[in-house]
């Protein structure tokens, strides 16, 4: 449909001017160009100034996840995702979590990587020594670019340096430790990164190739722990299966994958509400769960001498309560209060009791009833609107798919218009 998507200028134009050509090339008639252009909180002047290349906004459904007691304290918990029961489920284990006292968080330092690459050095392990006896002289030039962040009490704080065999030969590798307090880092980390290059440069006789923030956060790492009593979940048995299933996560990566992925829905969607960077956050934790080589879960499942479950989870979670969109986008700034967290470690705490209470939902569900069940009515209501039901069509549809065990778009269709009559 699209007739060339080279168009000269485009990141100039005005979004109006933008909508017509795009209006124009996918053949979109008034109706859809006004979905894309009928701003919501963000204003389209916002967004314009957010990314480039800007013609519309996008909304995502805005949930609440309840019950959550996280370090004695209460929490409603913001959920910007287009899934079906994930909130309802994180409330659902949030509320089993209580009968024991709720989870119970930790955060080491909000400690981030930036990495300097350096190529082409004669004798790497010599570079090495010394760029680690200039490491004063790094550190307070990294420290220059960010008086802000000096004032906050973060900044860097240390180097380390390896000699990195490569299928290009060695590499000199600097890692420079910065506390980034509130904020995510990746602005800050890489504009110290870039700053300390030419000196690294001129120290090893090399030459800086990337100069990057790491989303391996190991240092930045967000713990969550909680225990859940055997009869609210069903019973000794069902802590046994669930313990089953989380050894099958643990041998087995297909699963781990999906068991990392649940962890994630309630991770991923405060990451979101919160306008934080998602794909930093998603990077961390993939890697964090591949470190030693082998892809593990993100949660561990025990059982405690009384028959109950205990389920820890440990991540890294770069996340800030200042900079980047966090306090640009108006909803995020209303979610912050609605979270009414005070710092960026607090937060990410926050998301590690979620990520824990995410992922028991079904681990639970497949001990006992089985994940479909739950999903069944949320997910036959999109079928119900897929199929075109509108207002209250779509519970009467939802009513006939769910009882006859039958959610599928042609069967929403003929129920439609049998309804409709
Ligand atoms: P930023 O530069 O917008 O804000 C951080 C700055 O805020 C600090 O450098 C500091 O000067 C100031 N500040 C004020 N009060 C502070 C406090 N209490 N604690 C800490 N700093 C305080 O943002 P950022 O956090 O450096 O970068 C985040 C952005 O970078 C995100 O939008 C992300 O998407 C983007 N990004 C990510 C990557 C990546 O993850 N690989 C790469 C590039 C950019």
């Amino acid at each position: 449909m699209v007739k060339t998507s080279k168009i000269s200028g485009f990141y100039k134009m005005s979004i109006a001017e933008r909508l017509k050509i795009i209006k124009e090339q996918a053949e979109l008639t008034d109706d859809e160009v006004s979905v894309l252009s009928s701003s919501g909180a963000l204003s389209l002047d916002a967004a314009d100034r957010m990314i480039e290349n800007v013609i519309g906004t996008t909304e995502y459904p805005l949930g609440v996840a309840c019950n959550f007691l996280i370090d004695g304290k209460e929490y409603l918990i913001p959920m910007a995702l287009e899934e079906p029961s994930v909130v309802a489920a994180a409330s659902n284990m949030a509320k089993l979590a209580r009968i024991k006292g709720g989870f119970f968080t930790s955060a080491t330092e909000p400690i981030m990587i930036g990495q300097i690459q350096i190529a082409d050095v004669e004798s790497p392990y010599f570079a090495k020594q010394a760029i680690i006896s200039r490491k004063k002289e790094i550190i307070d030039l990294a420290n220059e670019q960010d008086p802000m962040l000096v004032k906050f009490g973060g900044g860097a704080r240390d180097i380390t340096v390896r000699v990195l065999d490569s299928i290009c030969g060695p590499m000199v590798i600097v890692h420079l430790m910065v506390d980034c307090r509130d904020a995510m880092g990746a602005n800050a980390v890489n504009t110290m990164a870039e700053a300390c290059a030419p000196l690294i440069e001129e120290i090893s006789g090399g030459k800086a190739l990337s100069r990057i923030i790491s989303n391996l956060a190991k240092f930045r790492l967000a713990r969550a722990r909680a225990v859940f009593d055997k009869e609210a979940l069903g019973g000794e048995e069902v802590v046994d299966r669930i313990i089953m299933e989380y050894a099958f996560s643990l041998s087995d990566p297909y699963r781990c994958s999906t068991h990392n992925k649940g962890i994630m829905n309630g991770i991923d969607a405060v990451v979101v509400a919160t306008m934080n960077d998602f794909r930093a956050v998603e990077a961390g934790a993939h890697s964090y769960a591949a470190m030693n080589g082998e892809y593990k879960p993100l949660t561990r499942w025990e059982k405690n001498k009384d028959g109950d479950l205990c389920g820890t989870i440990e991540l890294p979670i770069a996340v800030g309560t200042v900079g980047g969109a966090t306090s640009v986008h108006p909803v995020a700034k209303v979610v912050r209060k609605i979270l009414d967290v005070k710092t960026a470690s607090e937060l990410s705490r926050v998301m590690a009791a979620l990520g824990l209470a995410q992922n028991l939902a079904p681990l639970k569900a497949f001990a006992t009833e089985g994940i479909q069940k739950g999903h069944m009515k949320l997910h036959a209501k999109n079928i119900a609107q897929m199929a075109g039901a509108e207002g209250e069509m779509i519970d009467k549809v939802v009513e006939v798919l769910v009882r006859e065990k039958n959610v599928r778009v042609d069967r929403a269709k003929e129920v439609l218009s049998e309804l409709c009559g």
